[in-house]
This record gives structure tokens, C-alpha cells and sequence, in this order.
């Protein structure tokens, strides 16, 4: 469905739309939309607004503490393949309760899916750790120590964009769900990432107007990767999705590398990720 700009609330007043060309978003007329954060946004007091429960962090939990959450990166270093210091430092520091309902944050820093709503959900730590890892490791990113422009499709509750704008120059996340997107964007607003751009729009698509991308991750798996990722891929550059038949269980990871001459495909971990799904809402 178009974006017409009617049902949704005008906050903020400062938060930019373009369309996937760059230019202004007429009313009506944009396949997709993006969300600049600015750091003097108002959006602190349109996050209130919007939410009550959201602008109050859970009292008594200790959930704020880093030790929580050093707690988790003990974890995940012990207990599964993820041994990227990078992705675990940066892991340590985000805060990733403030992503979920509030009457799930207890939960937060267990290696566990969580719902947030409209039937998606937050990826498990260790998946999320395990993705970037990938990344990292990509020809360019260890030449640079950086992934570099990012993109990412599915961006949710906006967890896993809060980490990648850590590890890379700037990001690029599109989500189908204007719900989630504008969640996501409330979400990470008090971390105010200035590398971080949010695109409600189909990101089967891509999005044409920043590629190449360096590295490109997906949260969400189709039976195989959309062409225009591939076309939107660096050569030098990552790619990171989960890609399956139909049959359960049947999905892993699979990690692309563009050469000068072609694509490199290698299969990695079996996973179970929301289906990516076509056209946005
Ligand atoms: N990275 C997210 C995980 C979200 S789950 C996080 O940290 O929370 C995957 C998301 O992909 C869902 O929100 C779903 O709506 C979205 N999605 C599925 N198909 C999509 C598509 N074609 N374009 C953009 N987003 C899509």
C-alpha cells in the first residue's frame, strides 16, 4: 500500500521523508520512505506520547546495568560460535530491553527470540552476533576493519540496526511494516545513531539509491536472495540472509561474496527466521 502520510501521527516534526530516489516524498506518491534521525529531533517527547509505558525503563530489574549485560557476552561467548570481540564489545553496550515490550524485558538478555508484535519477532543474540561475525569477516571488512555502508532488510524492533551502526560507516534498514518501523525509529531515538537511516518500504527491492552496499544482511527468509541484492552488493562486498525452501527446518544461512568475476556462495548454520515477504503495509 502507498504510503499516503494520512493515518499516522505527525511526529516529529523535524524527521525527514525521502522517497528511494532521494527526493522529497510527495503525499501519495512514494513506494517507500526514510526516516532520518536528527540528533536535535523532538522525538524524546513524541516517544512519550506515543507510548507512556516506553519512556519509563522498567524500575527494579537492574536491567540498566552493565553487568546484565556483560552477563549476556559471557554467555554468548561460552555457549555458542560467537567469538567476535568486535560484535560482543558492541553487544555489551546496547541496551537491547529498551527494544521490547516492557513486560518482556526480564527476558531480554536471554538468548531468545522475543515477540514484537504484528507476528515478527527480535532475533536471538547469538544470531544477531553470529550475522555481523559473518560480516566481519567479509574480504573488504577485514581489509577496513569496518562493514562499511550496510544494508539491512527487516529492521523490526530496530535491535540489530543499534549494533550494526556500531561496526559500520553508515546503515541503511528497511522494514515492511510501517508499525515497526516507527517503533523501531522511537527505539532508537535516545541513542540518536547519526549513521543510521530507517526505510519503510519493500526491501525485496533493496534500496537502489545508496548502493553499493559493502555489506547486506536480511532478518527475514525468502526461498532464495532477491536479484536486486545481489546487483546492490559491492564487488568486495558481504552478503548475509537466511534462505530456504518451504519445508520446515530446511532454511540456513547463506553467505554471498561478490569477486571481480562473480558470486561466491557458501552455506553456513541451520536458522529459523520470519519469512521475507512481498509489498509493505
Ligand atoms: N533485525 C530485527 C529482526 C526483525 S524480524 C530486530 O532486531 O528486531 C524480521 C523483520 O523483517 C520483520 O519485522 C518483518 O516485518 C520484516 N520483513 C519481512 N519481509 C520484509 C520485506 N520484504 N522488506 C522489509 N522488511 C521485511
Amino acid at each position: 500500500m502507498p504510503d499516503d502520510g494520512k493515518a499516522r501521527p505527525r511526529f516529529p516534526a523535524r524527521l525527514e521523508s525521502v522517497s528511494p530516489t532521494g527526493r522529497k516524498a510527495a503525499a501519495g506518491l512514494a513506494a517507500s520512505s526514510t526516516a532520518v534521525l536528527r540528533p536535535q529531533s523532538p522525538l524524546r517527547q513524541a516517544h512519550a506520547d506515543a507510548d507512556p509505558r516506553r519512556s519509563i525503563p522498567p524500575a527494579g530489574l537492574g536491567l540498566v546495568s552493565r553487568d546484565v549485560r556483560q552477563r549476556m557476552v559471557d554467555r554468548l561467548r561460552a555457549q555458542t560460535g560467537v567469538h567476535d570481540e568486535r560484535v560482543l564489545a558492541v553487544m555489551g553496550d546496547v541496551e537491547r530491553h529498551r527494544f521490547v515490550d516492557p513486560a518482556l524485558a526480564v527476558q531480554a538478555y536471554e538468548d531468545t527470540s522475543l515477540p514484537i508484535g504484528h507476528g515478527q519477532t527480535i532475533s536471538k543474540p547469538s544470531v544477531v552476533a553470529l550475522m555481523i561475525g559473518l560480516l566481519l569477516q567479509g574480504p573488504q571488512a577485514r581489509a577496513t576493519g569496518s562493514i562499511g555502508r550496510t544494508l539491512e532488510i527487516g529492521t523490526g524492533c530496530g535491535y540489530q540496526a543499534a549494533v550494526l551502526c556500531r561496526l559500520a560507516s553508515d546503515v541503511y534498514s528497511i522494514e515492511r511494516l510501517r508499525a515497526l518501523h516507527d517503533a523501531a525509529r522511537l527505539h532508537l531515538e535516545p541513542a540518536r545513531p547519526r549513521n543510521l537511516r530507517l526505510v519503510h518500504g519493500d526491501g525485496r527491492l533493496g534500496h537502489p539509491p545508496n548502493a553499493p552496499y559493502q555489506s547486506i544482511v536480511s532478518a527475514a527468509g525468502g526461498e532464495d536472495v532477491p536479484a536486486a541484492w545481489l546487483e546492490q552488493l559491492a564487488v568486495g562486498g558481504r552478503l548475509v540472509a537466511p534462505t530456504g525452501g518451504p519445508v520446515e527446518g530446511s532454511q540456513v544461512l547463506v553467505v554471498i561474496d561478490r569477486t571481480e568475476t562473480g558470486y561466491l556462495r557458501t552455506r553456513h548454520d541451520g536458522v529459523h527466521f520470519v519469512p521475507l515477504k512481498s509489498g509493505f503495509a
